[in-house]
């Protein structure tokens, strides 16, 4: 049936107010979670694609009481970066990661690295680095073993700015990742520009080798040759299957990350692996 012009607008109307009322629900929610420290964090292992053992691991936020609801990072992190809220939670998550990696380190001789994301808004406060080089003090942290994970995408408003600021915290000893790398708006030749130690190749680009001769495929060629003229490490990210690990081994990318691999860990599953790997 035809809707009449003012039905349709009101139909419009109406799902504008929705997603109103869907952030300041998240929002209201996130609010609770931060008072209350009700976050978790889950962890997915990064394999060495040689011989296929956990060299790091990339810490993902949780909140159990959005989760039920069905509502998860990819949809709660964007509203807490409108609202402010990241300030904190990147925060909760940096005290928490550091803690975990001194516990893994003490107790298992862990050696491997823990990837932490940061929002892009943080990237651009002036305080971020001080409080990562506070935390890293208070919990007597190996800097050389936390990564920071940026997206590309923090920097178009400012690159002079993030520059400095990503210096800033190369500083301190951390090493800085580029996630979802390919889906941004970074021309190659700026990448130069960038105190980048890491490539993470996006889920994107890796479900394409599947399609034989893609664009896709010759996107990964392209980072992966790329990566090699920087002298930058890479990581694939959502690998699902055994064939695109083959061609990526092959291709001579260095770490692999995805469901096929391992899913993100709970924390005693992840210690377990940890343990295992020790072992063997
Ligand atoms: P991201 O940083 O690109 O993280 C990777 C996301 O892809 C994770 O989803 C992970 O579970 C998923 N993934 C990894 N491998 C595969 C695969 O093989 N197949 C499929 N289908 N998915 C895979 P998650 O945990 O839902 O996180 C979504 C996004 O939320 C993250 O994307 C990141 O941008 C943000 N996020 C998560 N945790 C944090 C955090 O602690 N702080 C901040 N600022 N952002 C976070
Ligand atoms: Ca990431
Ligand atoms: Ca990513
Ligand atoms: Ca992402």
């Amino acid at each position: 049936a035809k809707l009449k012009g003012k039905n349709r607008l009101q139909f419009f109307n109406r799902d504008i107010a929705g997603g109103i009322q869907r952030k300041q629900y998240i929002e209201r929610v996130l609010i609770k979670a931060i008072h209350h420290g009700h976050f978790n964090l889950v962890y997915m292992p990064i394999f060495d694609s040689q011989n296929l053992k956990p060299v790091g691991v990339e810490v993902l936020i949780r909140a159990p009481s959005l989760a039920s609801k069905g509502i998860g990072p990819e949809e709660f992190i964007p509203v807490a970066e409108t609202t402010g809220l990241i300030k904190d939670i990147d925060a909760w998550v940096l005290n928490e990661s550091l803690s975990r990696i001194t516990y893994l380190t003490d107790k298992y001789q862990f050696d491997g690295f823990f990837a932490i994301n940061i929002s892009a808004v943080e990237l651009h406060n002036r305080e971020f680095p001080q409080m990562v080089k506070s935390m890293l003090l208070k919990h007597q942290a190996d800097p050389s073993r936390i990564e920071l994970e940026i997206t590309e995408t923090s920097f178009v408003d400012n690159l002079d700015n993030s520059i400095r600021q990503l210096n800033h915290l190369k500083s301190l000893g951390v090493s800085l990742s580029l996630d979802d790398f390919g889906t941004g708006y970074t021309a190659f030749t700026q990448l130069i520009e960038f105190p980048v130690d890491k490539l993470k190749i996006d889920r994107s680009f890796i479900q394409g080798l599947d399609e034989g001769a893609s664009e896709k495929k010759r996107m990964v060629d392209i980072v992966l040759a790329l990566a090699d003229l920087y002298q930058l490490k890479v990581v694939a990210e959502g690998v699902e299957s055994e064939e695109q690990i083959e061609y990526l081994k092959y291709r001579g990318c260095e770490m692999l990350q995805g469901y096929f691999l391992s899913k993100p860990l709970s924390w005693d599953d992840f210690q377990l692996l940890i343990e295992q790997s020790h072992s063997s």
